[in-house]
């Protein structure tokens, strides 16, 4: 349970040590109250929802799988759309979330196709959108 909070205390003190540059502007605290939904996605059958986060797994109303935490900027592909789950889950694996909206300042885009994401996670270890727990096994 204090997983999620341990997560948020990690990134906190990782942005103020200033080893994660982020931009004031743009940096979004979360919102409170019960209004805060954020986007998760169940990778098996390709659907999005929006919960409140929680610190428990969260079940796809669809087929009962699991579905992930993306971040509140997740926007999901079409559920046709093979790669482009491909490529969301692919990042998703290697600890990439979708917290933030827009691209950033000075930070390289988030890759268009499934097959550039493996170059890309090579060349950007420490891309501020790669704050998730890494899970390798999740990989497509
Ligand atoms: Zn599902």
């Amino acid at each position: 349970m204090a997983r999620g909070d341990e997560k948020m205390r990690r990134m906190e003190l990782r942005r103020q040590s200033g080893s994660r540059t982020v931009d004031p502007a743009r940096y979004e605290p979360p919102p409170k109250g019960p209004r805060y939904l954020i986007a998760h996605a169940c990778f098996a059958c390709r659907s999005s929802l929006k919960r409140q986060p929680s610190d428990e797994p969260l079940v796809c109303p669809t087929c009962g799988g699991h579905a992930y935490e993306m971040g509140r900027a997740f926007k999901a592909p079409p559920s046709g759309d093979l790669e482009q789950w491909k490529k969301v889950q692919a990042l998703y694996a290697h600890g990439f979330r979708f917290g933030r909206y827009g691209p950033l300042e000075g930070v390289p885009a988030l890759p268009e196709r499934y097959r550039e994401v493996e170059q890309f996670v090579r060349e950007n270890p420490e891309h501020p959108h790669r704050y998730g727990e890494p899970d390798e096994s999740l990989l497509p």
